[in-house]
């Protein structure tokens, strides 16, 4: 089988880089950065999302059946990570599965051994992602007093949310949400919009995005293509069968066919295309500077000459790492497989994991294994190819690597650039 080029880092051995501790010349010559997702309930839910990308990991993963960070395993956890890092923010993120399971108590814990090990200067912040179902007035009051940010998944209006978010009997989760957003709103608790782009709702671009933005009234959103191997529960991304890869454009390289890369849920790129071009249009013309879009944002910080603010859209990455409930620290969030578990924190100091030849080497990889196909694209520099877990097609040439979403990010691309260009000289003038 031949492989790609990103699994050959699973080989590396954990050597930590110089920069793993602090500067001691005390010049800051560099600043430790990173974040890691934390799943301390493991990928345990209370409802069963049809494309969920994580709830395979209690068989993947061999997880209990209500996996639980310990106590001892989250304060070695809370303490590394404030240890690791340097400057004077650091954000907790707090995921799953879904991590309201595990109940307020726990994260009145998880603020105790924040302030337990907080060092003077230094601002800790909290991000409760959730799809909502649990939220309560006692939750909401939680958040509020400790300033959690949430962020809540929905995908859209009622019809468009229920196609795929639904509990384990299949039931809709629309009216739920929606209670989550009136308790949010009650307590004054700050939310962002997580929606995940899919096969469905990929089609009504304005119908999802006016929703999140009049009648939730979002000022937030993520979104994030729904993209996913066909054998995602099974095979490590970068472990597929390069041989059987399709070419870009062909049938297997779209959703809907039986033998097609990806599951049937995954987003068409062309629809994820003209989804990003239909929002960004609507964008551009009644919310800019008010709606912050992911995606958008960064676009115009890119074509200001700033870096990406997103690890997809970025030249390199791997510094976004992902800690499961037992302590297994991962290279990715999407990367949560056996073949790319760098280490446990029990055995291994964090910073060593996170700044190690082998992390570097898969976040150098981004770029080191992009095709001709991208290095010589127009867009290259917006783009770099997303995200490595997508790259599940070849190119007209028959190169592999190339990002199963490429035709929908060059068409949103060639659209955009100009408007990116008039948005960043208007900032640019604004600021003079
Ligand atoms: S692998 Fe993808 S999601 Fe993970 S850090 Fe890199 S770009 Fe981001
Ligand atoms: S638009 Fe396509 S060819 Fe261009 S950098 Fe992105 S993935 Fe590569």
């Amino acid at each position: 089988m031949r492989r790609m080029q990103t699994s050959d880092t699973t080989r590396m051995s954990l050597v930590p880089l110089k920069t793993a501790e602090k500067d001691p010349s005390g010049q800051a010559r560099y600043a430790r950065q990173f974040h890691v997702m934390a799943k301390p309930g493991g990928a345990k839910c209370n409802i069963d999302c049809q494309y969920c990308f994580y709830l395979h990991k209690e068989g993947l993963l061999h997880q209990p059946r209500q996996p639980r960070m310990d106590d001892e395993t989250l304060e070695h956890f809370i303490q590394s990570y404030i240890n690791s890092h340097d400057g004077n923010e650091i954000v907790f993120s707090w995921q799953g599965g879904e991590p309201t399971l595990l109940g307020i108590d726990y994260f009145r814990n998880v603020v105790a051994l924040q302030k337990k090990y907080q060092p003077k200067g230094v601002t800790l912040h909290n991000d409760l992602q959730t799809n909502g179902i649990a939220l309560n007035d006692a939750w909401c009051q939680f958040l509020k007093e400790h300033h959690f940010l949430v962020g809540l998944s929905i995908d859209g209006p009622r019809e468009i949310h229920d196609k795929y978010r639904v509990t384990k009997s299949g039931k809709p989760t629309f009216d739920a949400v929606m209670r989550a957003v009136e308790c949010l709103r009650k307590h004054d608790v700050p939310f962002n919009a997580l929606t995940v782009v899919n096969r469905h709702n990929a089609k009504f671009p304005l119908e999802v995005y006016r929703f999140l933005t009049k009648e939730l009234g979002a000022t937030y959103i993520q979104f994030t293509p729904c993209v996913e191997a066909n054998a995602f529960k099974t095979t490590a991304p970068q472990f597929w069968n390069a041989s059987m890869l399709p070419v870009v454009g062909s049938e297997l390289s779209k959703p809907g066919h039986p033998m097609s890369v990806v599951t049937d849920w995954s987003v068409d790129p062309d629809d994820w295309g003209n989804f990003l071009k239909g929002v960004f249009e609507e964008w551009v013309n009644h919310d800019l500077g008010r709606v912050l879009v992911n995606l958008f944002e960064t676009a115009v910080a890119q074509t200001m000459g700033y870096p990406s603010q997103l690890c997809v859209t970025s030249e390199f990455c791997g510094k976004a790492l992902a800690i499961e409930h037992d302590g297994s620290v991962y290279s990715c969030d999407h990367f949560v497989y056996p073949e790319y578990k760098l280490g446990n924190i029990r055995d291994h100091k964090l910073n060593h994991m996170v700044f190690s030849v082998r992390q570097e080497a898969f976040g150098m990889s981004k770029r080191d294994s992009l095709p001709d196909y991208c290095l010589s694209c127009d867009h290259l520099n917006l783009c770099w190819g997303e995200c490595p877990k997508n790259r599940l097609i070849k190119t007209p040439e028959g190169e592999i690597g190339l990002n199963y979403l490429c035709s929908g990010l060059k068409a949103f691309y060639e659209y955009a650039s100009p408007i990116l260009v008039g948005i960043a000289t208007m900032i640019q003038q604004q600021k003079r």
